[in-house]
């Protein structure tokens, strides 16, 4: 092979560029010099590696293509020399709603619409309609959050984990009683003790890691070292055996006689029964506030099903402080999420939240109707061109299997839904697995007794086909080179 031994220089290669039909055009020439450099680095690097040079109208091209992938918002190319992927779209067939490192709950519909509606165009986001004003910044939210929950009032923020910071903050310099059986890491590393610590307040254990009374909290409350009774829902592990967790409705009572303000972080707050889909019943946040809790937090994009989100409701006088609070500007959520959470939260009270929000028509999903999808799916891949490269040694087979689904994301944990599944076996699972992942879109599954299995409650109906097609390239790529 022949061709140039060393690479243009960034003038050569900008003026081929220009020579080019599709041209630098408008482009900013002092933006774009760092990308021609590092297409002349990449072609140096290819060079010494033993490959032959390349012309500079072609590396004026490969310039071009990356340029214009920027100019619309793209990364430079997926799995290029120096693009670095984007966010790659996903199938979820885990089997695992919730599922933090996917992004949580897609949104529904309304939702998008509404934050496509906030990001384009200016809106009445703190402006007070009658007297053209500042005004109180997006109150349409609060007030779904009111009307769901019952709440007095109610304020949002960026998470949940910033929602319970903000509200431990109540304590002052006081001491925050939680039970050493809520003492949980949320994920990520973040625990309680630290949030706690972090909001300056004083952390006051409460009974042991099993068995923990309300006579236990009054004895932290009634000696003035606690001023905060914080409950946590211990949402990512279950406890079983000889347990004991206070009543909610009696500790508020013995919380309230003694001054202090109940704080119950719900996790994933609820605003369906959950036992309405053969589930563990889960509080709902309204439940909470009747058994007497001055404030409950929950997610956005937990069991909500919305954007990320930390939703606060409660007393009106204890909300009030929260929102005048200097950190809860540093917690603030963006108009975009506001739209989105809004919209989410109109579903609930149109009754359709469990038709029109992804995670609850994923959980509502019926099994035989998940079994039909995932018997479609085999038979696409049964029936269409080869599933492993011609003169392959590797045997796949495939079949449909039972499997059970689970709610994820610190929520609802122990607890498990009937599913159906494609189930493929013959192969590595861990080489088709990471096949599986490379491809784009990219499959996300899981091994069960050395079966990669892909759950079809997690994947949205309309993507049945691009799975099957997705499978099928994965298996190509994990197949090729296993000739006989
Ligand atoms: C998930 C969770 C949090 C954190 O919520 P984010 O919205 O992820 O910040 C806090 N507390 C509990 C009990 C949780 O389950």
């Amino acid at each position: 092979m022949t061709g140039p031994r060393r690479p243009p220089s960034v003038d050569a290669l900008l003026r081929a560029a220009e020579a080019d039909a599709a041209g630098l055009g408008a482009r900013d020439r002092a933006a774009v010099l760092p990308l021609a450099r590092a297409v002349i680095a990449d072609e140096r690097a290819a060079i010494a590696g033993g490959a032959a040079g390349r012309a500079p109208a072609d590396l004026a091209a490969d310039l071009l293509g990356r340029l214009e992938a920027l100019a619309n918002g793209e990364p430079e190319g997926i799995g290029g020399p120096a693009g670095q992927p984007g966010l790659v779209p996903v199938i979820n067939a885990t089997g695992v709603i919730l599922h933090t490192n996917l992004g949580r709950a897609p949104w529904p519909e309304a939702a998008i619409e509404a934050a496509r509606a906030a990001a384009s165009a200016p809106s009445m986001l703190e402006l007070d309609v009658d007297t053209g004003r500042r005004g109180r910044r997006f109150r349409a939210v609060e007030d779904e959050v009111v009307a769901l929950t019952g709440a007095e009032d109610a304020l949002v923020t960026n998470n949940n984990a910033a929602a319970v910071a903000l509200a431990v903050g109540l304590a002052g310099r006081g001491g925050v009683a939680v039970s050493r059986g809520e003492l949980v890491e949320i994920g990520g590393g973040v625990r309680i003790p630290e949030i706690v610590r972090r909001a300056g307040a004083r952390l006051v254990e409460v009974g042991t890691t099993n068995r923990t009374r309300v006579a236990d909290f009054e004895a932290a409350l009634a000696d003035g070292r606690a001023k905060v009774v914080l409950r946590v829902h211990p949402s990512n592990f279950a406890q079983t055996g000889f347990v004991e967790a206070p009543d909610a409705a009696e500790l508020a009572a013995v919380a309230h006689r003694h001054g202090a303000i109940v704080i119950d972080d719900l996790g994933s707050g609820a605003l369906l029964d959950t036992a309405r889909f053969g589930l563990a019943h889960e509080p709902t946040p309204r439940e909470r506030l009747e058994a007497g809790a001055d404030l409950v937090t929950f997610s956005g994009d937990k069991l909500v099903g919305g954007p990320q989100a930390g939703i606060i409701a409660g007393r009106a006088g204890l909300v009030e402080k929260l929102r005048r609070d200097p950190l809860a500007r540093a917690m603030r959520p963006d108009k975009v999420a506001l739209a989105a959470l809004a919209a989410t939260l109109r579903l609930y009270r149109g009754g359709v939240a469990h038709t029109a929000i992804p995670i609850w028509r994923q959980i509502a999903a019926p099994l035989d109707e998940l079994e039909r999808r995932a018997s479609g799916v085999l038979a696409v891949l049964a029936s269409g061109p080869a599933l492993v490269p011609d003169g392959s040694r590797a045997k796949v087979a495939l079949a449909v299997d039972r499997v059970e689904s689970t709610i994820g994301g610190g929520s609802l944990p122990g607890q498990a839904l009937p599913s159906w599944a494609v189930a493929i076996s013959g192969l590595a699972p861990q080489r088709l697995l990471a096949a599986l992942r490379g491809g784009e879109p990219a499959v996300i599954g899981r091994v069960i007794d050395d079966v990669v299995v892909l759950d079809l409650r997690t994947v949205d109906p309309t993507d049945d086909h691009r799975l099957a097609d997705a499978v099928r390239a994965a298996l190509q790529r994990a197949t090729l080179g296993t000739r006989a």
